[in-house]
């Protein structure tokens, strides 16, 4: 839960659009396709994933059976651009297309329908994808407007609202989410535009090793900025 001194997550949004601007998800939104850009770089970054899946559109494409007839090493070749372990991540480029081809008949979207806890469960079941992953496909494919929280930096709302994040990812993921479920409107517009923003501040300003709280619009409502530094082992 917030503290009763600390920004309103509103108020730190509108500060952040204020400051970076609209933001808009420059990756494929729908979830088949988040999967196969999801494996085009590694370490998985924006920017790796983006040169992967340019060169993989432009030499093989990326329909399913698209990638089930090309041969590994041609595979690995046009992954090559999106960084490291290139013959891992065509392999796991099969192995996805081939579940979407034969359990759904290629359309993952239609498959991705009823309790959200078996859609869930069907998501993990790809490779690489855990449950930050999950939430970002639920909610940029509008299947459900979850508490998204950028995989890369869950810490930026929970420094401005409690101070340095925890030790353990899973417990900061967990706070994140929090102060998004209880302050952002379930809508996949408002949860989207949150996703969106603290992404893009903690690539640009807070970041994990070097936040660069003199550049940063909201360091006077920080917590962190204010020295606020929590016991690191266990959560509160
Ligand atoms: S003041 Fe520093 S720690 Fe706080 S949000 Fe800004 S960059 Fe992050």
């Amino acid at each position: 839960m917030r503290q009763a001194d600390s920004l309103p997550v509103a108020e730190l949004l509108d500060q952040l659009e204020s400051f970076h601007g609209t933001q808009e998800a420059d990756w494929p939104t729908d979830p088949y396709l988040f999967l196969v850009w999801w494996h085009c770089g590694y370490p998985a970054s924006d920017d790796a994933c983006a040169k992967g899946w340019d060169s993989l559109k432009g030499e093989i494409g990326v329909e399913p059976d698209q990638l089930l007839g090309a041969p590994s090493p041609v595979l690995s070749a046009a992954l090559k651009p999106g960084g490291m372990v290139p013959e891992l991540r065509a392999m796991r480029l099969k192995e996805v297309a081939a579940r979407v081809k034969v359990q759904w008949g290629g359309d993952l979207r239609s498959a991705l329908v009823g309790p959200i806890a078996e859609v869930r469960r069907e998501l993990k079941k790809f490779p690489g994808i855990a449950d930050p992953g999950v939430d970002r496909i639920l909610l940029f494919g509008r299947i459900a407007p979850v508490a998204a929280i950028p995989s890369n930096c869950p810490h930026v709302v929970v420094r401005i609202q409690h101070g340095q994040e925890r030790e353990n990812y899973g417990v900061t993921y967990r706070e994140a989410q929090q102060a998004i479920e209880a302050e952002v409107p379930g809508e996949f517009d408002a949860r989207s535009r949150a996703y969106l923003l603290l992404k893009h501040h903690g690539q640009t300003i807070c970041k994990r090793a070097n936040p660069k709280c003199p550049e940063c619009p909201v360091s006077l409502s920080c917590s962190f900025f204010a020295g606020k530094r929590r016991g690191r082992s266990s959560p509160s």
